[in-house]
């Protein structure tokens, strides 16, 4: 089922892009937890880490990490660090059933996580 995000990966929604690829986007969080906050999503829709698949998905999930690392490096957080984070499920809370990462950043963090 689409959600939001690809109503903003269709333009149809605006969001503050960052990054953009044939098949990975970036944006900036709507609610950010920290000075950077950026989702990083698969173009295609994959609702949750649960349906990844290592063979199929392994090049796409390489791209998002190579996003991360660029963007980090973009927004000037890289060397002191930053969190990326799946929210995986009601457990974890997860709010939007398309697969994100979240690249946290910009200030000192606390574990564990709430
Ligand atoms: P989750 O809890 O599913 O891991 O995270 C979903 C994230 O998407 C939340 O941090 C929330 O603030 C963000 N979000 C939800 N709707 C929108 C939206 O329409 N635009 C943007 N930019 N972020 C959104």
């Amino acid at each position: 089922m689409s959600t939001i995000f690809s109503k903003i990966i269709k333009r149809e929604i605006p969001a503050d892009i960052v990054f953009e690829s044939e098949n990975v986007l970036a944006f900036r969080d709507i609610n950010p937890q920290a000075p950077t906050h950026i989702l990083i999503i698969p173009k295609i829709e994959i609702p949750s880490v649960r349906e990844i698949n290592g063979k199929e998905h392994a090049a796409l999930l390489g791209e998002m990490f190579d996003a991360a690392n660029k963007i980090a490096k973009k927004e000037g957080i890289a060397e002191d660090g930053f969190r990326l984070v799946f929210n995986c499920g009601p457990n974890a809370m997860q709010e939007v059933y398309h697969l994100h990462m979240h690249l946290i950043g910009g200030r000192k963090m606390k574990w564990p996580p709430g």
